[in-house]
């Protein structure tokens, strides 16, 4: 009965995890999630009266495909003076959350086979987000010692005629490196060259703690006209379920998703974008407070975690995750597929605690921690998973 496209898909780890942890918890079970990246801030005051409002005033009506005029003029403001990025109204669309900006696009741009390359570790639904839409999802690894960052060379060494598109997520998830300009600068530079096409997914982009972001399509006019930004509101201003993500690309690239979009959803609910748009334009007291949080959080954790024997990671510079090398405990945990799902399984019921198994990726001897939760449960989950790693050897 379902199409057959279904049968090489994995469901989303992250949401499964979560899944499973308010299920343990419904039963009275006390965990401490550090599953799933969500913020564990409320949205601002802003963003709820902004929602409030439309509501009061009627705004519930249809409205343009692409997004409200308000909301996009506010994200044209914010990519001119905080990303340096010039755009015009029509290369703004508003989509369902980040993911639905990014699996527009991938309609918008694949034909059936084009490749995509994906660094690993990658985000867990770009390689289920690619097989969906008619791409064959090509992976570049890379290495700890390189801090997870990709240079040109390795991606000259996987593009062949039918590569079409690179990801890219800086901050990234799960590893928290970011990228410096120069970086950028020389992957930007090789795909403006070879005609590939950039998804720069830049969603965790205002929590970066030790170096000032750099926005991909800030770093020239060819590298911006190749460039396909992704951007949301889900985790700066803390309003996952609001789902309101975007995309800022060249006018050809925006007709295209908005065409695709105008078919399938018509637009993200409009209460959401006048929500958003009071959030974009009135929070950066509320994103730089809670900045700071993630940053003390990281903080914290990295001290935390220094202090236990055989774990290994990069110190993240971004985001809200730190991605931990468990593999010395690898032969202490019984497992037949993967070693991360069997540890993250006995670590949830030993010890309480749910984290992301590395598999979910692409790396099958890490497991992926969200620190987007207050001081103490960081401190007290930690500390669980260090007398779990002592007992187990
Ligand atoms: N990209 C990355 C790197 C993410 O971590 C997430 C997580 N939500 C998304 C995209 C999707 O964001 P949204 O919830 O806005 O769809
Ligand atoms: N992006 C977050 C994560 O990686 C939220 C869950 C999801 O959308 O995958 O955990």
């Amino acid at each position: 009965m379902i199409a057959h496209k279904l049968k090489n898909i994995t469901p989303s780890y992250t949401i499964e995890i979560n899944k499973k942890v308010a299920d343990l918890k419904q039963q009275g079970k006390n965990i401490i999630n550090f599953s799933i990246g969500e913020p564990d801030f409320y949205m601002p005051n802003h963003g709820k009266n902004a929602a409030i409002k439309a509501i009061e005033e009627n705004k519930t009506k249809y409205d343009k495909v692409p997004g409200l005029e308000a909301l996009r003029q506010s994200i044209t403001h914010k990519l001119r003076n905080e990303n340096n990025t010039s755009y015009h109204l029509d290369e703004i669309v508003v989509s369902n959350g980040a993911k639905h900006a990014i699996t527009n696009t991938l309609m918008a741009l694949l034909n059936p086979g084009d490749e995509v390359l994906i660094p690993i570790p990658y985000w867990v639904s770009y390689p289920e987000m690619v097989k969906l839409t008619g791409g064959v999802p090509v992976f570049i690894e890379s290495s700890k010692e390189t801090g997870y960052k990709l240079t040109s060379k390795q991606i000259a060494s996987k593009v062949t005629p039918k590569t079409k598109l690179i990801f890219l997520t800086n901050p990234s998830n799960p590893s928290g490196v970011v990228y410096s300009e120069e970086e950028l600068r020389d992957i930007g530079n090789y795909c403006v060259q070879n005609h590939i096409y950039i998804l720069s997914d830049e969603i965790y982009e205002r929590i970066c703690f030790d170096a000032p972001f750099v926005s991909m399509a800030s770093l020239s006019e060819p590298i911006k006209n190749i460039t396909i930004t992704i951007n949301g509101l889900s985790k700066s201003l803390a309003m996952p379920g609001m789902r309101i993500g975007y995309s800022a690309s060249n006018k050809e690239m925006a007709k295209a998703i908005t065409t695709i979009q105008g078919h399938l959803i018509s637009h993200p609910a409009t209460v959401s974008q006048w929500c958003a748009a009071g959030a974009l334009d009135q929070c950066k007291d509320e994103i730089e407070l809670m900045k700071k949080a993630y940053q003390e959080r990281r903080d914290l954790a990295v001290t935390l975690l220094d202090a236990m024997p055989h774990l290994s990671y990069v110190k993240p510079q971004g985001a809200f995750y730190l991605f931990i090398d468990v593999s010395y405990y690898k032969k202490y945990i019984h497992f037949e597929k993967s070693f991360s799902v069997a540890f993250c399984k006995e670590l949830l019921d030993k010890a309480s605690v749910a984290v992301v198994p590395g598999i979910a990726f692409g790396m099958d001897d890490f497991i992926r921690i969200s620190y987007a939760c207050d001081m103490e449960t960081l401190q007290h989950g930690l500390e669980k998973i260090n007398s779990y790693l002592k007992e187990l050897i």
